[in-house]
C-alpha cells in the first residue's frame, strides 16, 4: 500500500501541467498576452490581454468552424487584436510625449503592402479614433486607400515611384481635403508633381525620402545605409530644396522621411537613425522649408521568438522603449537647434498586424522515427562491413559518441558502395540501414548526457525527428519561413496539459523538399524539432502558426497550385463570446487554375471529349463516363487543400 502511494506521488510530481507547456513553447514571451493556455490545456485568444473570462479557446472556434463546414487550413483573423494594436502604439507614443514634455504629437500610417486583405478597411475604421492613416507605394494602393479612408485628419503618405497618373490621383485626393503627401524618392518626380499641381490648381504637400548613413542589422540590413536603393542622398536633397526655392514652392516641403528596413532588431540602430534624420530635419527648417512632419518609416520589430534579443526574429526593446527613445532623440536634436517639435509619423506595419492572424492546420499523417528491433548477434556468415557496423552499435557511450558516429558513417557508406557494385543484396543493405539509424538514435540519446557535444552532432535530432505531414502550403501561407528563414511561433493547440512525447519536423503538402519547417523558436537558440504529442487514432490534431498577420498573405504564392486558405474574421467580446464577422472561402481548384492561365471551361470540354471517346471505344460505360465527369467537376469546385471525406 505504502509503495503504491509513493508511485502515485511521484506520478503527481512528474505530472505535466499547462505551465510546463507555457515554458516549453515560450508562449508568455512572444504572445504579448494575446494568446495563452487555459486549464483544459488549449490555446486561447484574448484580444483584451486580460486574465479573465474573455479568453476564447481556439479549439472551440475550430469546432464552430467544423459545424459550419469550413475546412482546414484556416486563417483566423482577430479584429479586436488589430484594434488593440492600433490603440497600443498610439497610446504608447502619446504617453511618452506627455512624460517627456514633447510639444508635437504622433500620427501613425499603416503601409498597405504589409497586408492588403481586409486589413486596410479595418485599419481605416479602427484608426479613426487616433487619425491613424495609410501609406501607399503604388497607384493601386492609392486607389484602395482613398476608397476606404474617410478621416481627413489622418495622413495619406505616397511613397514609391510616381507617374503622372499616380500624381494626379494624389492631387485630386488633396483637393478633396486629404492630408496627402508625395514623398519624393527620385529627383525626376518633383518636376511632374509641380507641373501637374499647377495644371490642376492644387498646392501639393511634398515630402522627401533620404538615405541615411546609419545602417541596421537584421534580415533587411540592405535597405539601409548610403547604398540603399531608395531615397535621396544629401546632394540630391539640396538640389530639390534649391529647385523648390527657385519655384517659390519651399513652403510645400513639409515632410522628411526615411525607412531603415523592416524588423530592426536593435534599438541602437533605431536611435542612431532618428538622431541623424532629426539633424537633416533641423537643416531643412533652416533652409526655409515649412516642414512639420518627421516620418520615421517602419522597422518596429516583432519578438517572434520571445527572446528579447537583437536576433533577427526578435528585438531587444519594448514598444515603450521604442517610442521613448524616438521622442527623446528628436527632442535632443531639435531643442539644441531651437526647432519646433514636429508631428512624428511612423509607418509601422509588421508590429500592427503580425498578431492579428493565426494559421491553423490539421495533421494528416505521421511518420514516426522508430528504433528497429535487431537480434543480439548477427549470423556468422554476415558480410564483414555489416558486422563492423553492428559492432559500432554496441559501443556507444558519452565518451565515444563522435568515434561511433564516424564509424557509423564510414561503414554505412561502404555498404552503399558495395550494394552499387552488386556485392551485397537488397536485404543486406536494408539490414545495414537499420543498424545505422539505430546508432544515430542512440548517439542522439547519449548526446543529451554530454555537457559539450561535438559540433558535428549538433543537428542530429532533426535527422531522427518524426515527420508530421500537415494540411497547408508553406509557400502560400508562411513564405518568409522558406524565403528568409524567418521564425514564427508554432505550437499544438490542444492537450497542453499532457507531456508532448514526440519531436517532429513539420512537412506541408506541396511535395517540395523545401516545404518543411525544421527551425522552431527557442529562448536561447533555434530548435531543430518541435515537441509535439503522439496523435491518437482518429483524433483531429491541430497546430497553430502565430504572428502571421504581416507580409505572409501578400507574399504567398501558388506553388503546386495550393491557393488562398479559408479565412475567418472573428470578433471576441468582453465575456468571451465571439462572432464570425466575415468568412471568405479559400480558392477552389478552378480558381487557381484560372490564375495560371488555364481555362477551366476549356479544360472540362477537352476532358469530356477524351471520356466520350473512351465510351465509343468501349473502354468505359456511359455510367462510368458520368461518374468520371462528376469526379472532374467535384475536383474543379473543391478546395485546393486536403479535404476529409
Ligand atoms: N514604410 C516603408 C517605406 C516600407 O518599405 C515598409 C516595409 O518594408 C514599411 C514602411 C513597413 O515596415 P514595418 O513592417 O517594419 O513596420
Amino acid at each position: 500500500m505504502k509503495g503504491k502511494l509513493k508511485v502515485n506521488n511521484n506520478q503527481l510530481l512528474d505530472r505535466w501541467t499547462k505551465e510546463k507547456s507555457e515554458e516549453l513553447y515560450n508562449i508568455k514571451n512572444w504572445s504579448a498576452k494575446y494568446f495563452s493556455i487555459n486549464k483544459k490545456g488549449e490555446v486561447t485568444v484574448n484580444p483584451f490581454r486580460r486574465d479573465d473570462q474573455s479568453a476564447v479557446s481556439l479549439i472551440d472556434i475550430i469546432s464552430g468552424l467544423k459545424e459550419r463546414g469550413i475546412d482546414m487550413p484556416v486563417l483566423l483573423r482577430f479584429e479586436n487584436i488589430l484594434d488593440s494594436q492600433i490603440t497600443f502604439i498610439n497610446n504608447t507614443f502619446t504617453n511618452a510625449m506627455k512624460r517627456l514634455g514633447y510639444k508635437g504629437h504622433y500620427r501613425g500610417v499603416y503601409p498597405i503592402k504589409v497586408n492588403q486583405q481586409q486589413v486596410v478597411e479595418e485599419v481605416a475604421k479602427f484608426g479613426q479614433r487616433y487619425h491613424h492613416g495609410l501609406e501607399v507605394g503604388s497607384k493601386a494602393e492609392l486607389i484602395a486607400a482613398i476608397s476606404v479612408m474617410k478621416d481627413k485628419e489622418a495622413a495619406l503618405v505616397c511613397n514609391g515611384y510616381k507617374d503622372t497618373e499616380f500624381i494626379n490621383l494624389g492631387l485630386y485626393a488633396t483637393k478633396l481635403g486629404y492630408k496627402c503627401f508625395f514623398v519624393i524618392e527620385m529627383q525626376g518626380e518633383l518636376d511632374i508633381i509641380l507641373e501637374q499641381a499647377k495644371k490642376l490648381g492644387v498646392e501639393p504637400n511634398i515630402g522627401v525620402r533620404i538615405k541615411l548613413s546609419s545602417t541596421v542589422g537584421g534580415h533587411w540590413s540592405e535597405s539601409s545605409g548610403d547604398r540603399s536603393i531608395f531615397g535621396l542622398n544629401t546632394t540630391q536633397l539640396v538640389e530639390i530644396v534649391d529647385k523648390l526655392k527657385e519655384r517659390d514652392m519651399l513652403h510645400c516641403l513639409k515632410l522628411l522621411h526615411y525607412h531603415l528596413g523592416s524588423q530592426v532588431p536593435n534599438i541602437r540602430d533605431i536611435r542612431a537613425a532618428v538622431l541623424e534624420a532629426s539633424r537633416v530635419y533641423a537643416e531643412l527648417k533652416k533652409e526655409g522649408a515649412a516642414m512639420g512632419y518627421l516620418d520615421l518609416g517602419g522597422g518596429l520589430a516583432v519578438d517572434y521568438d520571445g527572446s528579447q534579443t537583437n536576433y533577427s526574429s526578435s528585438r531587444n526593446y519594448t514598444v515603450d522603449e521604442y517610442c521613448t527613445d524616438i521622442v527623446e532623440a528628436v527632442m535632443n536634436v531639435l531643442d539644441k537647434s531651437e526647432v519646433e517639435h514636429p508631428i512624428i509619423l511612423t509607418e509601422s506595419g509588421r508590429s500592427l498586424v503580425a498578431f492579428y492572424s493565426v494559421l491553423i492546420f490539421n495533421v494528416l499523417d505521421v511518420a514516426e522515427f522508430e528504433k528497429h528491433d535487431l537480434p543480439d548477434s548477427l549470423p556468422e556468415d554476415t558480410n564483414e562491413t555489416i558486422k563492423n557496423l553492428f559492432e559500432a552499435s554496441k559501443n556507444i557511450s558519452p565518451k565515444s559518441i563522435q568515434e561511433c558516429y564516424n564509424d557509423a558513417l564510414y561503414y554505412r557508406d561502404q555498404t552503399r558502395e558495395m550494394f552499387k557494385h552488386g556485392k551485397i543484396s537488397l536485404r543486406e543493405r536494408a539490414l545495414s540501414e537499420k543498424i545505422f539509424w539505430n546508432i544515430i538514435n542512440d548517439i542522439a540519446t547519449t548526446k543529451k548526457k554530454v555537457r559539450f557535444a561535438p559540433e558535428e552532432l549538433e543537428n542530429l535530432e532533426s535527422a531522427i525527428a518524426d515527420i508530421y505531414y500537415c494540411n497547408f502550403s508553406l509557400f502560400q501561407s508562411i513564405p518568409d519561413s522558406w524565403a528568409i528563414d524567418q521564425l514564427f511561433p508554432i505550437m499544438p493547440l490542444q492537450r497542453l496539459n499532457e507531456c508532448p512525447s514526440n519531436s517532429a519536423v513539420i512537412a506541408d503538402i506541396t511535395c517540395d523538399c523545401d516545404g518543411k519547417i525544421d527551425n522552431f523558436i527557442d529562448l536561447h537558440d533555434i530548435k531543430k524539432t518541435l515537441p509535439i504529442h503522439k496523435v491518437k487514432n482518429g483524433e483531429d490534431y491541430y497546430i497553430g502558426v502565430f504572428l502571421v498577420g504581416a507580409y505572409q498573405e501578400t507574399l504567398g504564392d501558388l506553388h503546386n497550385l495550393f491557393g488562398d486558405t479559408n479565412v475567418v474574421s472573428i470578433k471576441v467580446d468582453e465575456n468571451g463570446e465571439y462572432d464570425l464577422v466575415n468568412e471568405l472561402l479559400g480558392d477552389s481548384v478552378a480558381d487557381v487554375l484560372s490564375y495560371v492561365e488555364f481555362d477551366p471551361k476549356h479544360m472540362r470540354r477537352s476532358f469530356r471529349q477524351s471520356s466520350e471517346r473512351a465510351v465509343k471505344e468501349g473502354i468505359i460505360t456511359l455510367a462510368e463516363h458520368r461518374e468520371i465527369m462528376d469526379a472532374f467537376d467535384t475536383g474543379l469546385a473543391g478546395y485546393t487543400y486536403y479535404e476529409k471525406d
